[in-house]
């Protein structure tokens, strides 16, 4: 019998083995090694989960409880993660391989959401509307869906899920979450402290397993009100098709190819660490990578210099590491994705600046899964390197010469995630965020999220926003009540 920690589903309130009995194993990226197993869920477990949550939803004490009764819950969650942020942090990076300073960081900022959303709970508040008719009181009510899918990816798997979960939850919903089956672990751990909190059960359930067989199970049980997906664009898309036989809605937050643009005014040392946070942080395995940088010819050649030699002292090196700044990539098949396009990019023309290749120096350990930050020069808008999303630590940069065409290029894509825009001209900051076609734009700053503000995509980058007042709306639905005061009831073959 296998040694390794075993971790189960959770469902109605109970950590439970799959029916299939089955699990499967997750793997440490740094050390290339098995380090637990994760129930193996089947489309029974989603739809006894789903069941669980709607039970939840409709009878018992969830839907008794007021408003600012279930955002004490919600609040009390954040506490409690705050209190386990690091054995969070450390759990995210034994199974993505992220580094333990960001992910501590994420840890320690998580609690947030549950705090924003846990007030918010008690302030959606409806309108009375001074109808247009005589003797009829009309208010709406914001009300919830009822069980919300929420399905997550592997690169930031907690953050990801509590832009979901803090809002849902906050808005009277249950849910029902699928990880990533790379990394469910941080999920199941977070339910210990969904208990702690003192959610009834169903309110809250995780089945784990693999997207194409209890992901869509969960995507297409009639039961589900709203499906909530953080991922890649074409399993998006099948997210987006099942949901909508099911007339469903969808919020989908998917890929990117970020452009993240220097101009000749920037202070250019400020922008060499944007564009390094845009593309090495996080191994370059976040959606909102500024992988492509668009750089204004005057300054190409001494900004380009400048980037590669801050980019070559990168430390690679064990995540857990808190000295360590690149560390490997999550997943073998994610590994060979990555090898693939700059394989692409070298036969595509584009010069090859820095990196190139697998890493395996000392520092990289047993890892197999190690890319070197990689800088290609000389790329056109055309190239698949400009175009598809790699994720990973590859930069491409386009060189521009005017602003209208540095807007044509970071448009001319079918992505719309996020933009960064690096200059001193208040007016040109205006002029270029304007114009540029993505729901998040960073002006000489990058990669800064917070729960407060709004976040998603134009085009192919996703459909509805998670965060802020907007983020809490995608999880309710509006009523509208008519009460007659009249004394009796008018011609009934005329619409009133
Ligand atoms: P995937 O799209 O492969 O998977 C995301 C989640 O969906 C996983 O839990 C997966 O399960 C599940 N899934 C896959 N297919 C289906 C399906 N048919 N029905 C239901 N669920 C399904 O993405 P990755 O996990 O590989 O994450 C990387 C991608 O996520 C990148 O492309 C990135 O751009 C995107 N992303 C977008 C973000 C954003 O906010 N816009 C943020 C972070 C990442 P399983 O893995 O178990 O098969």
């Amino acid at each position: 019998m296998s040694a390794l920690p075993k971790f189960n589903a959770y469902i109605n309130g109970k950590f439970e083995a799959s029916t299939s009995g089955q699990y499967f194993e997750t793997f440490n990226p740094y050390t290339a090694k098995i380090w637990a197993e994760v129930a193996h869920c089947t489309a029974d477990d989603a739809n006894h989960a789903v069941q669980a949550a709607w039970t939840a939803f409709t009878t018992g004490e969830w839907p008794k409880l007021t408003a600012t009764a279930r955002g004490a819950l919600v609040h009390k969650l954040g506490d409690l993660i705050r209190d386990s942020a690091r054995e969070l942090a450390e759990i995210e990076v034994r199974d993505n391989g992220k580094l333990i300073n960001e992910m501590l960081g994420q840890c320690n900022y998580i609690p947030n959401w549950y705090w924003y959303y846990g007030g918010l709970a008690d302030k959606i508040e409806g309108s009375v509307i001074p109808i247009d008719k005589a003797e009829v009181f009309n208010y709406t009510r914001h009300e919830p869906l009822g069980v919300v899918a929420c399905i997550t990816p592997w690169n930031s798997p907690l953050l990801l899920l509590s832009f979901k979960l803090a809002a849902a939850l906050a808005a009277g919903n249950t849910v029902v979450i699928k990880p990533s089956e790379f990394t469910s672990v941080s999920t199941l751990k977070l339910m210990e402290l969904v208990e702690k909190a003192g959610f009834p059960p169903g309110v809250v359930n995780v089945i784990t397993g693999f997207g194409a067989e209890v992901g869509s199970a969960l995507v297409e049980h009639p039961r589900v009100a709203k499906v909530c997906f953080t991922g890649g664009t074409e399993s998006g898309a099948l997210v987006y098709q099942a949901a909508a036989k099911g007339l469903k809605g969808c919020t989908l937050e998917l890929g990117g190819k970020s452009p993240n643009i220097v101009f000749d005014d920037a202070a250019l040392d400020d922008a060499v660490k944007g564009a390094i946070s845009g593309i090495f942080a996080a191994t370059g395995q976040t959606c909102i990578a500024g992988s492509r940088l668009l750089v204004q010819d005057s300054i190409y050649d001494e900004f380009v210099g400048k980037l590669v030699n801050f980019a070559k002292s990168a430390r690679m090196g064990d995540p857990m590491d808190p000295g360590t700044q690149v560390g490997p990539v999550t997943t073998p098949p994610q590994y060979e994705k990555i090898l693939k396009y700059i394989a692409v990019a070298k036969a595509e023309g584009a010069q090859c600046l820095l990196g190139g290749g697998p890493a395996n120096t000392p520092e990289c350990g047993d890892s197999k899964w190690f890319v070197q930050p990689t800088i290609f020069g000389g790329v056109t808008n055309q190239m698949r390197i400009a175009q598809e999303e790699v994720f990973g630590p590859v930069l491409s940069i386009i060189r521009f010469k005017t602003d209208d065409e540095a807007i044509d290029i970071a448009n001319d894509i079918a992505f719309g995630l996020a933009a960064g825009v690096w200059t001193q001209s208040i007016k040109r900051a205006i002029k270029v965020s304007n114009a540029i076609r993505a729901g998040t734009i960073w002006v000489n700053t990058y990669r800064a999220v917070s729960y407060m503000s709004p976040f998603g995509g134009y085009k192919k980058s996703g459909l509805g926003r998670e965060n802020g007042i907007e983020g809490m709306r995608e999880f309710l639905q509006t009523k509208s009540v008519w009460i007659s005061t009249a004394a009796d009831v008018p011609n009934p073959f005329v619409m009133r």
